[in-house]
């Protein structure tokens, strides 16, 4: 198959850009080594294809948001769901203290005051066990990440107070950061977080394993709050210039999902100024480009 040397290809000439910094606010993240550099292509029948540190484990951060989201609306149904957390662009910083005036919700599920909100929702273990379906095998937890943020969750405390204050989380402040911690510290590798795309983009069914993981109508919300919230406060740059509904984390980690195609992810652990993985994004502007991704352009 061609593929493999396409994606090298593309690794190769987006490989060169040392820009960027890493994450630094949660300390264990600034220990990670800035040249990783994979990407992982899945499709929705079952073919993977990974280049570059493939099986290089990294935390997936906030990469976690829609697939806990997802898990949410599946449990809860969408109505339950929307009465805690809104669908609009926030335009805020992923750590800011907003909630939309007027309902007190969060703005949407992708920021954290919104992901804090969802996690409340869902319990510890339906969080390892979704996860570990959506990507066809068990993931691990990163003890050292999850300390290491857990004592730098000052932020973090804050928000999941403040949602307490206006009753929209009932579940204890400190056991809903503790557990959101948890959730942003399991352990992923490109090829996990390709599959984990790739189950939203085939509408809920792994395409390995055949597990329906949530329900169709599930991912169709999932990937539309991606395409309009998933990429920090760069969301209407990226929908524009890639066009694909997307997730990043600040470990580096960024997937897509392409509905009823594929899913891919990239790492590469420099951020840009928004958070965003520098090379990752160049990897899927140049994939978007060459095979027609833009799920706008007019065929
Ligand atoms: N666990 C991180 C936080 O809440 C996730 C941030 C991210 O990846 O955007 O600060």
């Amino acid at each position: 198959s061609p593929i493999p040397d396409y994606l090298t290809e593309v690794l190769d000439v987006c490989g060169g850009d040392g820009s960027g910094e890493l994450a630094a606010y949660i300390p264990e993240l600034a220990q990670a080594d800035p040249d990783r550099f994979a990407l992982a292509l899945a499709t929705v029948d079952g073919a993977t294809y990974a280049v570059g540190d493939a099986d290089v484990a990294f935390s997936i951060q906030s990469i976690s948001k829609p697939f806990a989201y997802a898990l949410a609306l599946a449990e809860h149904g969408l109505d339950a769901v929307l009465e805690k957390v809104g669908v609009e662009p926030s335009g805020d910083a992923f750590n800011e203290l907003s909630l939309e005036i007027g309902t007190g919700r969060p703005f949407n599920p992708m920021i954290n005051a919104g992901a804090l909100t969802v996690h409340a929702l869902i319990d510890d273990e339906t969080v390892r066990r979704g996860f570990s379906a959506f990507a066809g095998r068990d993931l691990e937890l990163d003890e050292e990440v999850f300390t290491s943020e857990l004592e730098t969750a000052d932020r973090n405390r804050a928000i999941a107070f403040m949602l307490r204050s206006h009753g929209i989380v009932e579940k204890d402040a400190q056991e809903v950061v503790e557990g959101y911690t948890r959730q942003c510290s399991l352990l992923v590798t490109v090829r996990d977080l390709a599959l984990m795309a790739a189950t939203l983009a085939n509408g809920g069914v792994h395409p390995v394993s055949g597990e329906r993981v949530v329900p169709r109508e599930v991912t169709r919300q999932v990937m539309a709050v991606m395409a309009t919230c998933g990429m920090y406060d760069a969301a209407g740059d990226w929908f524009t210039s890639v066009g694909i509904p997307a997730k990043s984390g600040v470990a580096g980690g960024l997937i897509g999902a392409l509905p009823g195609q594929a899913g891919l992810a990239t790492f590469s652990p420099r951020l840009d100024r928004h958070g965003n993985s520098v090379r990752g994004v160049q990897v899927f502007e140049r994939l978007s480009h060459d095979m027609g991704m833009h799920l706008m352009e007019v065929p």
